[in-house]
């Protein structure tokens, strides 16, 4: 298998400031994330502090990313990490149907707006998934429930909807939904999950969704949960001056790894992360060669 020398998994302005570094020192990245960045920019109204760029639009913003990438050949690899392992050597990165290497790892995903839902955490892997394309199988002619808390998971929910008997859809946040009738849609806030009469509930305040299966499908999942090991300090991932984690070879940067929540902190914040990469890398190549 391919051995990445840096996989940057989030494609917000943490991630992309680092991919940039890596690329211009030389260094073997793998970005994964949306090829449409982060909807933290691509949807802000009007940026006022982004250095040199005074009153810019987040799309226009976005769009001077990806200039910048392109400029560099850089591509973004579209998947979503599931889960982290370090390996001793390196780390494996598990996406929905494909695993990657890398030597190195750098945790960019921001934060999950919001907390946890009561019961979810305790039900993960029990009832409670996170990645509908890995997980969608074991819901053969079963009922699921989806928790989409972007449009983005609205075609995880049609996908789901092709393999289980029945999905009922939770749209968490506002605006059209846009989904085949055989997925009922249902306008109602979550605020818990639970487990009865061996069924998994989706609770909210108009009543009880009992299903066989919880889909919570978030722009993020928490750290602790994505790389297992991993010092956290509520939502954050805890870092040194150099974005190094407690984990040797995993770097953390951008909101994920605390406040303040500012794009050029988190920007600032990529650069470091991927030198202290580099560094961790040209240290175990001279190490190997002595
Ligand atoms: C409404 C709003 C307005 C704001 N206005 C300002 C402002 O004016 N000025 C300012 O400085 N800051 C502002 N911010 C804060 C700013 O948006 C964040 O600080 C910044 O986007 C953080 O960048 P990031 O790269 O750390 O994370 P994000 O921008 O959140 O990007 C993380 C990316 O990682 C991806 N990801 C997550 N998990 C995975 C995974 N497992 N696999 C693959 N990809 C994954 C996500 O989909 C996302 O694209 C605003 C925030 C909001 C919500």
């Amino acid at each position: 298998m391919e051995r990445y020398d840096i996989a940057i998994i989030g494609t917000g302005p943490a991630g992309l400031s680092a991919a940039v570094t890596g690329t211009i020192r030389n260094k073997k990245v793998l970005l994964l994330g949306s090829k449409n960045g982060s909807l933290k920019v691509e949807k802000a109204h009007t940026i006022e502090n982004y250095l040199g760029l005074p009153s810019i639009p987040g799309s226009e913003l976005q769009n001077a990313f990806q200039a910048h990438l392109d400029k560099l050949g850089i591509s973004i690899t579209e998947d979503r990490i599931n889960a982290i392992y370090a390996m001793g050597d390196y780390f494996a990165l598990q996406a929905a149907d494909t695993m990657y290497e890398a030597t190195t790892v750098i945790l960019a995903t921001g934060v999950i707006p919001g907390k946890l839902l009561p019961g979810e955490e305790a039900l993960v892997g029990r009832g409670v998934s996170y990645c509908a394309t890995c997980d969608a199988p074991l819901y053969r002619g079963k009922t699921a429930a989806v928790l989409g808390y972007s449009p983005r998971e609205e075609a995880e929910a049609e996908f789901l909807s092709e393999v289980a008997d029945k999905v009922y859809y939770f749209p968490v946040y506002t605006g059209e939904v846009d989904l085949p009738d055989r997925v009922e849609v249902i306008r109602e806030k979550p605020k818990a999950i639970s487990q009865a009469d061996g069924k998994t509930i989706v609770e909210t305040e108009q009543g009880s969704h009992p299903v066989d299966g919880v889909f919570v499908l978030r722009e993020s999942i928490s750290p602790g949960q994505l790389v297992p090991g991993l010092e956290t300090d509520g939502s954050h991932v805890v870092v040194n001056r150099q974005m190094a984690t407690n984990i040797p070879g995993c770097f953390a940067c951008g909101d994920i790894a605390g406040l303040p929540y500012q794009y050029i902190k988190a920007a600032g914040e990529g650069n470091v992360a991927v030198l202290s990469a580099v560094s961790y890398i040209d240290q175990k190549k001279r190490a190997a060669n002595n």
